[in-house]
This record gives C-alpha cells, structure tokens and sequence, in this order.
C-alpha cells in the first residue's frame, strides 16, 4: 500500500511540475479526486491495525497536494495578470467615435439662430388630450381640419400622440402672460405613407411671439432671418397664402430645392420649391381659449424639422434619416 501511495505520488507530481496553463492544472486536479477516492476505498479494505498508519499517509499526501495545486493556480492567475499588463504590442480594438444625427444638428443650429434673437425654449409632453392638440386651437371635434393631421389615438377620441407641437404653445399660454418669444422644439406623429417627403414621426420647431405691435413682418423677417442664418444670406424663402385653423392670415413657407437648383426634381416633386413651414398671425378664437384678450396680436410658425436636413445636406430621401446607413452618415 505504501509503495502504491508512492507510486501515484510521483505521477501526479510530475503531472503537476507540466502544468502550466489553467486546463493542464484542472485535469491534474481531477486525477488527484479520483486518486484519493481510491485510496480511501483501499483503505477500507485493510486489516485494522494497518489502517492508522496508512490512513496517516493518504491525508498527508492530499494535505501536500491541495496546498501544491492552490499554489500552482496562484501562479498562473498572477502569470496571465502580468503578461496582459506588459505586453504593449497588442493591438487595441477599434474605437468607432459616434456623431450627433443630422436632423439634432440642423435642429440645434435653429435652436441657435433663435436664442440669438431673443427667443427661450419650451417643452411639453408627447402624448396630449384633445383639447391642447385641438380644441383650444380653433379646431373643435367637427372640424374638417383635423383631417389633415392624420392623428394616432392611444384612446380615442380624447388621447393622442401630439400631431403638431403646437400643444406646448398653448400649455404656455396658460400658463404665461405676453410680451414673449418661444420656440417649442420636438417629435411628432401623423398616420403618414412614408415617401420622399414624408415619414410617420417628424421633427417640429414651431415659434410663438406675442406682444404689443407684432405684425405680419416680424413673422417674414424672422422666418427668413432664420433661414439665410443657417443655410447662408442668398438663399431663397417663398411665402404664399395658405389656410391654417389656428392663424388668420395664414402662410406656407418655401425653400428653393437644393438638389435641382429650382429646375424641378423628384424630391421637390417637379416643383423647384419644398414647402418647410406654415406661419401666420395667431387666431383670436386661440387667444381667447387661453384666457387672453382677442385684441392680443402674435405670430407663429412651424418647421418641418426633417426637410431642413436634407437640404443642408443634399440628402433627396426623408428616409435616410432613419436608417443606418453607416456610408452616408460617415460623409456628413
Ligand atoms: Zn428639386
């Protein structure tokens, strides 16, 4: 028996003395269980007084070696540990630096151009009542307006998703007293096919001035002040009548089609012309919804955030913006 201990001593010994790397030292671990459970089951079989001094042997051998395999697992972690931290030729892995997506960047350029005249920011929430997104803007439950905002009820008919943010307008005016200036910048959500120019989720940036005295050219110098702002001074805006509930007189807004030059493309279709805002002088019936004298004069207008980036960036596709198409997001 003592000769077998000895023998096993020495093959796992020499196994241990090899092992240098984690598997190696796992396997010499396993043959060292399986040996003692031997062992231990010899044991058992031997005649009393035998069994002391053998019983002595087998635990000194599995002392000695639980105490060399822990001490042999040190040594490989604190290995490993060291060469990581020396070796300096491994190459790092590829670092991709982000960037902020072009509609943000057109947005924040306008949110720019508006602080510098003066204007503070407003917020409000996305899902809205019926009666901030509508009623309260000249359009009650049976106007044929509302059918131009094709709207998305989470219960209908009284809670949507805000199709305009015109709703931050109004929840200031409830909440403030003219003279003032804000732009309500965000998402919004109509039922539309998506096309060229058109996507179901869009970005406005709708501005608010009320006060004594504003008029009509306030609202073009401001609109057209904007554009020559971020898109340079020989850029061309167009306003032509239009029809809007919440504004009387009401404008359409048009830039000239970068990508045709005015000729007439697909993404203008034909037109020379892409229409990016709507603006016109606040409604008395708005004013009034809100608490304010009908005399209270103001404008408004609102930006189709997502056209603005593609022409400041010649993109002829709204839907580019919202697919990840690294190629083209590396060349802005
Ligand atoms: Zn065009």
């Amino acid at each position: 028996m003592a000769q077998f201990i000895d023998d096993k001593k020495r093959e796992l010994s020499d196994k241990l003395e090899q092992s240098d790397a984690p598997d190696k030292l796992q396997q010499v671990e396993s043959s060292f269980r399986k040996v003692m459970k031997e062992l231990f089951a010899e044991m058992k079989t031997l005649p009393n007084e035998e069994k002391k001094d053998v019983g002595a042997a087998i635990n000194e051998f599995k002392k000695e070696f639980e105490e060399r395999i822990a001490a042999a697992k040190k040594k490989i972690a604190e290995l490993s540990k060291n060469t990581a931290a020396v070796d300096l030729t491994v190459p790092s892995p590829e670092f991709i630096r982000g960037k902020i997506h072009p509609l943000i960047r057109v947005g924040r350029m306008f949110e720019e151009v508006y602080k510098e005249m003066g204007f503070s920011i407003a917020y409000g929430p996305e899902i809205e009542n019926d009666k901030h997104n509508y009623e309260m803007l000249n359009m009650p439950y049976y106007h044929p307006a509302r059918d131009m905002q094709d709207t998305f009820y989470l219960e209908y008919p009284k809670v949507l998703l805000r199709s305009h943010t015109s709703c931050v307008q109004v929840r200031y005016m409830l909440e403030h007293k003219p003279p003032f200036m804000i732009i309500s910048p965000g998402v919004v959500y109509r039922v539309d096919e998506i096309d060229p120019q058109h996507t179901p989720c869009f970005y406005q940036v709708e501005g608010l001035v009320v006060g004594e005295g504003i008029n009509l050219a306030n609202l073009k110098w401001a609109v057209t002040e904007s554009v020559k702002r971020v898109f340079g001074p020989e850029y061309k805006v167009k306003f032509s009548p239009c029809y809007y509930p919440y504004t009387e007189p009401s404008a359409a807004v048009d830039m000239g089609c970068i990508m045709c030059g005015g000729k007439g493309c697909r993404t203008c279709k034909g037109t020379g012309w892409m229409r990016v805002a709507g603006a016109g002088m606040v409604h008395p019936n708005v004013f009034e919804a809100v608490g304010y004298s009908r005399d209270t004069v103001g404008f408004a207008f609102g930006w189709g955030l997502n056209r603005l980036p593609m022409l400041y960036f010649k993109i002829n596709e709204m839907r580019k913006l919202f697919e990840n198409e690294i190629s083209l997001w590396e060349q802005l």
